[in-house]
């Protein structure tokens, strides 16, 4: 049985106050809670993870951890305003996002470039949450597992079955981020039973073992209707993940 893991994307927002609501709010939690994921802005780090150190007692009951949101897929050097896995180990990160369809569309993030973050990631100790996604316009073509295929494939071909081992995957279609109309329990069941056959064809073990997120307008409101869907372990959370009540909310549906 996979342990679900519930992460939060801040993307370029939050502040030290939500991430001191937080932290109050895990406090009073106590017995199962799933694996919680924080990626703050890199510049929130330092801070966040001394206010994590402060309240380790109180924190005991949750398995509460940081996140990049993106690295370098550089070690070290001349690369301006980029931040390396190095550095994010350094700053008490655990896991990496990899291949945020905002850093695809955006920021020119190409599937080489994310397979080589990647094994960046997993150089540096970190343990990558690989996002794919399909457009609007590629699912009413049909073209969904095509182009998911084709973003997996990308990473598999570099770094081997094998290194999914230290992995986590996010299905996150893009018609569903940020639009509040998230994907239905069924179409996300139906792309992550895809995604893990597809990893299970390579290796049973590790198309069994490893954690398939589901992300894109996760809310508490349609969360135990996803993550009790078989092949669902839990939320890549950005919007919600802003408002403390409602992300310690998404966590206890999870766990
Ligand atoms: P929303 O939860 O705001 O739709 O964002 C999802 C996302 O992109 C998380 O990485």
């Amino acid at each position: 049985t996979r342990r679900p893991l519930v992460a939060a994307n801040w993307k370029m927002a939050g502040s030290l106050q939500l991430a001191q609501e937080l932290i109050q709010k895990f406090s009073r939690i106590s017995g199962g809670s799933p694996d919680v994921v924080l990626c703050p802005p890199s510049v929130y780090l330092d801070n966040i993870q001394r206010k994590l150190e402060a309240a380790s007692q109180t924190l005991s009951g949750c398995s509460l951890h940081l996140g990049g949101q993106n690295l370098s897929h550089q070690e070290f050097g001349a690369y301006t305003g980029e931040i390396s896995g190095g550095m994010l180990k350094e700053f008490g990160c655990k896991y990496v996002i990899i291949g945020h369809s905002e850093r695809r569309r955006m920021y020119g993030e190409t599937s080489d470039m994310v397979a080589e973050k990647f094994a960046m990631a997993q150089k540096m100790g970190l343990t990558p949450i690989l996002c794919v996604g399909e457009s609007l316009a590629a699912r009413q073509a049909n073209r969904t597992f095509e182009v998911l295929a084709g973003e997996l494939d990308a990473v598999l071909d570099k770094v081997g079955i094998m290194a999914f081992d230290n992995a986590v995957l996010a299905y996150e279609p893009l018609w569903a981020i940020g639009t509040g109309k998230s994907a239905t329990p069924e179409q996300a069941q139906e792309v992550h039973a895809y995604l893990r056959q597809r990893l299970s064809a390579l290796s049973p073990y590790e198309g069994e073992k490893i954690r398939i997120l589901y992300g894109g307008s996760v809310k508490p409101s349609n969360a135990a209707d996803l993550f009790t869907q078989p092949d669902v372990d839990g939320g890549l959370v950005g919007g919600a993940s802003l408002n403390a009540s409602e992300f310690v909310t998404l966590c206890r549906i999870a766990s």
